[in-house]
């Protein structure tokens, strides 16, 4: 039997030994096709060498496409898991012919293929195929009476060929363009296959029995405006297999999901889950829960691929499709786990809820992560065929296994939310219900049913009932009561809210109210969800970019001669802005846009600014106008963003004010080649860290913006986590050592851009819009880059690069900042300066000493301590030294103002029989000045003392006064007073109060007053 990557393998080698080119899968993110989510069919990649737009050098060629589809038109994730044939992921087989043959070599080739025992010999009885049946008005296509004489020709019985419409047999690219008929290959899997038991029904019955395998079109038509069909000069070809689909009918299996493109991948979720897919499949005849094995085996797939291909988890577009597919994989991953903990349902008993749908994750045990590891198998799976998967694994289990974490924690907050909002309404409901019931019972039985609540017996509502008015009347309340409970729901904003701020899935609300027993209000959550809508809508436009001034809308597009020159002499001004408004000149010192037939300038884009410089008269040396910058205010205008010089005497020509600029001047464009050779410099820098970056971290590395300037570069890239600081010295070295090489710059002109991508493998930034045709800049082997932007000749040219700092910008974005040639030497200067600085304070050798001055240890100790290591040792002995020299000042202040303390004799004074003590001490700190109140009161025995301090202008109080007065004088009375003075204020207990001041002037005044302030106390 063949394995599905052999059914790959032979498709492609069979079309190959046709003389068709192999071309590789184009990633999951269009390249050129805004219009598109995801690359979902094997044409995309060649959509514009159909519609005559692009040549390439094969007309024959044959893919395995990678394909997703899941969001917009095709959004069918919800099915996905619970039937034989839905995927996110897929893989399209195609052959294509471009202008080359038609239909009867594509019959044939298909014919062949499908039958012939070397390659995937079907019987031919199990075969049908379809032609299209012709259309009357308004299309007029006529049937395709060709292909069925082309089959009858390879043999297919006449009762085989069936004929469909339009709607099957009929392909066309847009509302114009290229049409035409399609013929359909299908196969009868048998009545087993039937979803509807179907016994022995017919060919083309739609109940799963018969399935497509193979969709040929031809390119038959080119629609114009008005609808009409003209016949292509030269027909083509366009066809599509799904691989996973004829899997299984090579291997004899009926759902995609029992072909070994998935069992092995089921296998591994079952695992990881703590199950088995005996065990699944055995519950599967009662609920569905082997449907979640399927679910993760195929969101696995998806996930892999399209974070392989660069698209993160986000809240927006593609982004947002890949965290509901990664979400929704770890939800059934969550089912299957909490099945796992529970018992295996027994004999006939029916499990309460094993349906995955219907299963709230209430009281779930705690979840391992699992996906991450998925992502491993599939890498393992699918490597051979798609080798850019080993690449990029590691980054994509990382980015899978964080948004496993977040999920997780989204989870638990808003599961503690819902429980806490069901709650709430239960208990209201309860609150209701009695109520109710009070209301309907007699006086004398309320009172009694009444009596038994407020006991609190409230449990017992039914016996208590059946006691008051008998079962078959309590029953009959008791349905009422249940149906009136039903009526109260969970508020559809409140579960909106959990939905939208929290990311809870809808279903997990709504199941969550059913295990409850709770009603959902489910309108007000969809109304919810229109004002929501709304709102995004709202804010959107108000975000949308502003049209195009008009003024710029009919300008003429100028020739941009900026990658040869840097001077181009006679331009011709087509046209002047100022203010936003067209105008015919600009005078001396207003400022404008100027829009000239040709130019030198770099319009800002691609990350690189815009060219500064000057504009020349046409006598080729008065500069007239100075240019600050040069942009595009509408695609392909280049608008230079002007000052007008004042005349440089007097006079000029025409005399004092004339216009210096007018519409119709001929002038020199002159570009500031100091500042555009720094910025080429940046430039080119920046595409040697962009390939380094990719060499050291990994191929999963992919630009998310940058900024070229000719001061320095900064480059944002997709990648996980910081980079450590060997890996950035890593890059430095690769990068550097590129510039050393000295290599040639190349630039290759007018490459269509899928040959750009799939054969130059040039890197693209993600999601942008190219033209039809691109630019392509070649480091030797080093790097391969789209790109407009203006690069030195050659790598030497660009200096050492000196990578500043790395940083994160948002989730899964990192950005390094980068300077090159005379920002490198600036910067290499300043360091050396501060070298230079530090030596002189630092000892040259500190090692030296610290080894003893061990014999011949010079010049080892010389290399081993570099400057900023020396500076490092020296300040952190400063410090310490600091602290200590503190230390000891604060000992020597405290010594000495106890000392002072000792001959205190003559400054206490007797008031009233207490002794008082006001005195100054300078530059204490508070607790010391603590200590020394304690000191003191211990000295006199029996008084009141007031302390003072003085430090840095600001003054401390502290007032102690002996246990034995506190009830004559307090301390907080005493200190008001006296802070009062000195500016401030303050207070606390009898004993001890404390207070600051601003005003150190009034200090000892305020401290001589402190006597009588006691005294008056006293009194
Ligand atoms: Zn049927
Ligand atoms: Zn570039």
């Amino acid at each position: 039997m063949l394995t599905g990557s052999e059914i790959r393998r032979k498709f492609l080698d069979f079309f190959v030994q046709k003389g068709h080119k192999e071309v590789h899968s184009s990633p999951l993110v269009p390249q050129n096709d805004p219009t598109l989510l995801f690359t979902n069919a094997g044409m995309n990649q060649f959509k514009d060498v159909f519609l005559g737009l692009e040549k390439r050098d094969y007309s024959r060629a044959t893919t395995s496409q990678k394909c997703v589809r899941a969001g917009g038109k095709h959004n069918d994730l919800e099915n996905v898991g619970f039937t034989n044939r839905h995927h996110t992921f897929f893989e399209m087989l195609g052959n294509f012919s471009f202008g080359d043959y038609f239909k009867k070599d594509a019959i044939a080739y298909a014919w062949e293929l499908i039958t012939a025992k070397e390659w995937f010999g079907i019987a031919k009885d199990k075969l049908y195929v379809t032609i299209f049946e012709g259309s009357g008005e308004p299309m007029l296509v006529p049937r395709d009476s060709e292909a069925y004489d082309l089959w009858l020709a390879e043999g297919v019985a006449k009762d085989r060929i069936f004929e469909s419409g339009l709607k099957d047999n009929f392909w066309q690219m847009g509302d114009t363009g290229p049409c035409g008929p399609c013929s359909e290959i299908h196969y009868d899997m048998g009545p087993a296959a039937s979803d509807q038991g179907h016994t022995d029904c017919a060919f083309p019955c739609d109940c799963g029995r018969y399935v497509e395998i193979w969709n040929l079109v031809f390119m038959q038509f080119d629609r114009d405006s008005s609808g009409k069909l003209n016949p292509l000069p030269k027909p083509s070809i366009d066809t599509g297999m799904g691989l996973e689909r004829v899997t299984a009918v090579l291997q004899g299996v009926i759902s995609n999901y029992e072909t070994d493109l998935f069992t092995p991948l089921i296998e591994k979720a079952a695992e990881l889950t703590g199950t088995s897919l005996a065990r699944e499949l055995e519950n599967e005849a009662r609920a569905r829960s082997a449907a979640s094995l399927r679910v993760i085996a195929d969101h696995s797939r998806a996930a892999t691929f399209l974070t392989s291909d660069g698209v993160l988890p986000s809240n927006e577009g593609r982004g947002y499709v890949l965290r509901k597919i990664i979400r929704r994989a770890i939800r059934h991953g969550r089912l299957l786990q909490a099945f796992g903990a529970r018992e295996a349902p027994k004999g006939s008993l029916k499990p309460v809820s094993l349906d995955p749908r219907t299963f709230t994750s209430f009281s779930l045990p705690p979840q391992k992560p699992f996906l991450h590891e998925m992502v491993d198998s599939v890498v393992d799976l699918m490597k051979e065929a798609y080798p850019e998967l080993v690449d990029t694994s590691r980054q994509v289990n990382k980015v899978v296994y964080a948004e496993e974490a977040r999920f997780a924690r989204t989870l638990d907050v808003a599961l503690e939310k819902l429980e806490e909002f069901i709650e709430n309404v239960k208990e209201e409901a309860s609150q209701q219900a009695l109520d109710y019931i009070g209301q309907i019972l007699n006086a004398s039985k309320r009172s009694i049913f009444e009596e038994t609540r407020r006991k609190g017996n409230v449990i017992h509502v039914q016996e208590i009932l059946t006691e008051l008015v008998g079962a078959t009347a309590a029953n009959d309340l008791l349905q009422r009561l249940d149906e009136r409970v039903r009526s109260i729901l969970l508020a559809g904003d409140a579960a909106f809210r959990l939905y939208d701020t929290y990311g809870l899935p809808l279903d997990f609300i709504q199941d969550a109210c059913r295990d409850a027993r709770i009603g959902f209000d489910q309108a007000g959550f969809d109304r919810a969800m229109e004002e929501q809508k709304a709102r995004a809508r709202a804010s959107w436009k108000g975000a949308a970019k502003q049209t195009a001034n008009p003024a710029y809308q009919q300008l003429p597009k100028s020739e941009f001669e900026g990658y040869r020159q840097t001077r181009s002499d006679n331009c011709e001004v087509l046209a002047i802005i100022r203010n936003g408004q067209g105008a015919q000149e600009l005078k001396p010192g207003e400022e404008g846009e100027v829009i000239l037939d040709h130019t030198p300038f770099y319009a800002e884009s691609g990350g690189q600014v815009g060219d500064k410089g000057w504009f020349y008269s046409d006598d080729h040396n008065t500069v007239v106008a100075e240019v600050k910058g040069c942009y595009y205010p509408v695609q392909g205008v280049r608008a230079h963003q002007v000052i007008v010089k004042s005349p440089p005497s007097a006079k000029n020509a025409e005399g004092w004010g004339t216009p210096v600029i007018r519409v119709g001047d001929k002038i020199d464009a002159v570009v500031n080649t100091d500042v555009r050779e720094a910025t080429m410099r940046n430039h080119t820098a920046t595409h040697l860290l962009h390939a380094g970056l990719r060499e050291v971290l990994g191929k999963h590395v992919k630009q998310a913006g940058s900024l070229v300037a000719p001061n320095h570069l900064r480059f944002d890239f997709s990648h996980f986590t910081a980079v450590e600081d060997e890996e950035l010295q890593d890059i430095e070295d690769i990068i550097n050592k590129e510039v050393l090489r000295n290599r040639k710059i190349e630039t290759i002109e007018n490459v269509p851009i899928d040959v750009a991508i799939n054969e130059y493998h040039a890197m693209a930034l993600f999601g942008e819009k190219y033209g039809d045709k691109v630019r392509v800049i070649r480091i030797g082997d080093f790097s391969t880059e789209l790109c407009g932007g203006t690069h030195t000749a050659a790598t030497g040219e660009i200096g050492l690069i000196k990578i500043l700092k790395e940083g994160s910008v948002s989730s899964g974005v990192r950005r390094v900042e980068a300077i090159t040639g005379e920002g490198s030497l600036a910067h290499f200067r300043r360091d050396h300066e501060l070298e230079g600085v530090v030596s002189s304070f630092v000892s040259p050798h500190p090692s030296k000493i610290a080894k003893g001055g061990a014999a011949g240890s010079e010049d080892a100790s010389r290399e081993t301590i570099s400057p900023a290591d020396a500076l490092k040792a020296e300040l952190e002995k400063k410090d310490s030294e600091i602290k200590r020299l503190t230390r000891e000042l604060d000992q020597a202040r405290m010594k000495s103002a106890s000392s002072s303390a000792a001959n205190i004799g003559d400054k206490v004074k007797e008031v009233k029989g207490v002794k008082v003590l006001a005195h100054r001490v300078d530059n204490l700190e508070r607790a010391q000045m603590r200590t020394l109140v304690d000191q003191l009161r211990d000295k006199i025995g029996s008084g009141v003392v007031i302390l003072g301090s003085a430090s840095n202008g600001n003054v401390a109080l502290i007032v102690g006064v002996t246990k034995d007065l506190t009830s004559r004088v307090q301390a907080g009375k005493v200190i008001g007073p006296v802070a009062q003075k000195v500016g401030g204020k303050g207070g606390g207990r009898p004993d001890l109060a404390e207070a600051g001041g601003k005003d150190a002037s009034a200090l000892d005044a305020a401290l001589d007053g402190a006597y009588g302030v006691v005294e008056g106390l006293l009194a």
